[in-house]
């Protein structure tokens, strides 16, 4: 079972989990094809692709190893069996020695496992892979070491990165090989070596979904819907343009400017269309937040006087609280009760009174300061919060409500309210506060009603 923490899309997660397990089992199960080719002497298993360069005996050892790593590295891998590093370490070596064999012309007798004719032709140790290849492979088992072991978050991003920018480079090589059957500087790496390596990139990155990079493509947010669409193409389309660009030079024989002119019309297609396909993703994820924000809004309001409703209040209540808590910032609650409102419903209908409780929400939004907020607490019963408003100012608000009701041409006959007016003391929960704008707002009451009445502390 993988965490998934919060902001990461839980599909997505689990998604780069099992690619990086079917990536450590692809890779694993090629290199084993291509030693099987290497020891019964199958050339197409070692070639894996007609026609092409062998994958070498020691490269297909490096990737097995670190296929292997891979697997170990994972979740449900019982910790004594994680020996992802000490493979990795393996693959790295190897990879390094090689690379040792092409700079100083060492030659311990690791490149000759198996004979290769062909290299042997060519003039070439017979089983030596080539230097980049050697180079990134050497690359690999690092990064290998560095995800298993969980360290150097940049430096393990940065070498996948380098191995990301072999991998295509190699690519697009053979994209021009391919078209114009000249080899590039990438071209002696083995097509199948670079697929096994940019799959090996890939799954070793996948296998820490909620880290570094992957976090990016893994998150529930727009940039990680970006990623997650955009990242694959725009790594491959560079490869797929040369070999375009190669192809339509060579096979089909236009002059250089045509090909250009053809490849420059593709490659700003494409690009008008990427921006198309994120701009129609922006479009869909602004009108879902816009949804939800009207969502959370109704969940929010009371539907009769259109103020804030109890859970609402609750909320802002309780952010008012902490903030006074943190910042010593104090703040004022009036709790409010229309006057014999039982009365009034008897006497003129049910209808008349929500008519009378839509004014009082009118009222009370009327006579606020942009950072007062309104609720209807219940029934008839409605509060006030006024940040950074002391005992004084809290009173005088109180009043100016008093004095607006007292005012206001009510359509059948006057309507009072009663206040109780409470100061929030440091150590106040929400409870506290509560009960004692309660107590004064009885107070109010007892004292005859349409007047405020402000709580002892
Ligand atoms: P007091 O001055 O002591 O507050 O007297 P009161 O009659 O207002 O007593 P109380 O506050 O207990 O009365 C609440 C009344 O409010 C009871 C109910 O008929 C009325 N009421 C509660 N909610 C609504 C509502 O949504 N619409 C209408 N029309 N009336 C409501
Ligand atoms: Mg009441
Ligand atoms: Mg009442």
């Amino acid at each position: 079972m993988i965490a998934v923490p919060f902001h990461q899309n839980a599909a997505a997660v689990r998604g780069f989990a099992v690619f990086s397990r079917v990536v450590a089992v692809l890779i694993c199960t090629v290199a084993l094809v291509v030693l099987a080719g290497w020891c019964l002497d199958v050339p197409l298993l070692t070639t894996l692709v007609p026609g092409q360069h062998a994958m070498k005996a020691n490269a297909a050892i490096a990737f097995a190893l670190s296929g292997l790593a891979l697997f170990l590295t994972q979740d449900f891998v019982p910790p004594r069996w994680r020996l992802g590093p000490w493979l990795s370490i393996v693959v790295a070596g190897i990879g390094a020695v090689t690379l040792g064999e092409h700079l100083w012309s060492l030659d311990p007798g690791f490149d000759h496992l198996f004979d290769d004719p062909v290299a042997r032709a060519a003039g070439w140790p017979p089983g030596r892979m080539a230097a980049p290849a050697a180079f990134a492979l050497t690359l690999l088992g690092v990064l290998g070491l560095l995800v298993s072991t969980r360290r150097y978050l940049v430096l393990r991003e940065t070498i996948a990165m380098v191995l990301l920018a072999i991998v295509v480079s190699g690519l697009a090589s053979y994209a021009v090989a391919l078209a114009s059957k000249i080899g590039g500087p990438f071209a002696q790496v083995p097509l199948p070596t670079l697929l096994m390596l940019l799959l090996a990139v890939l799954g070793w990155l996948s296998s820490s979904p909620t880290t570094g990079l992957t976090r990016v493509a893994t998150a529930d947010t727009f940039g990680g819907a970006l990623a997650r669409r955009l990242l694959l193409p725009s790594l491959l389309l560079p490869v797929i343009f040369v070999f375009v660009l190669e192809l339509l030079q060579s096979l089909l024989g236009l002059p250089e400017t045509l090909a250009f002119a053809f490849v420059a019309l593709g490659s700003g297609g494409a690009v008008a269309g990427l921006v198309w396909w994120v701009a129609s993703l922006l479009d869909k994820l602004e009108r879902q937040r816009m949804e939800s924000a009207l969502l959370r809004n109704d969940a929010d309001t009371d539907v009769l006087t259109g103020l804030a409703n109890r859970r609402a209040f609750d909320g802002a209540l309780a952010s008012l609280l902490h903030g006074q808590r943190e910042r010593d910032n104090t703040f004022a609650l009036l709790m409010l009760d229309l006057d014999r409102f039982k009365s009034y419903n008897d006497d003129y209908g049910h209808l008349a009174g929500d008519q009378v409780l839509r004014i009082t929400g009118q009222l009370l939004r009327a006579s606020l300061r942009p950072s007062d907020r309104a609720a209807r607490y219940g029934g008839e019963e409605f509060v006030l919060l006024l940040p950074e408003a002391d005992a004084a100012g809290a009173r005088e608000a109180a009043e100016r409500l008093l004095r607006a009701f007292r005012d206001f041409a009510w359509p059948q006959r006057a309507v009072t309210v009663s206040i109780g007016v409470a100061q929030a003391a440091c150590d106040d929960t929400a409870a506290d506060l509560i009960q004692r704008a309660d107590k004064a707002l009885y107070a109010a009451k007892d004292a005859g009603r349409n007047q405020a009445v402000l709580a002892v502390p």
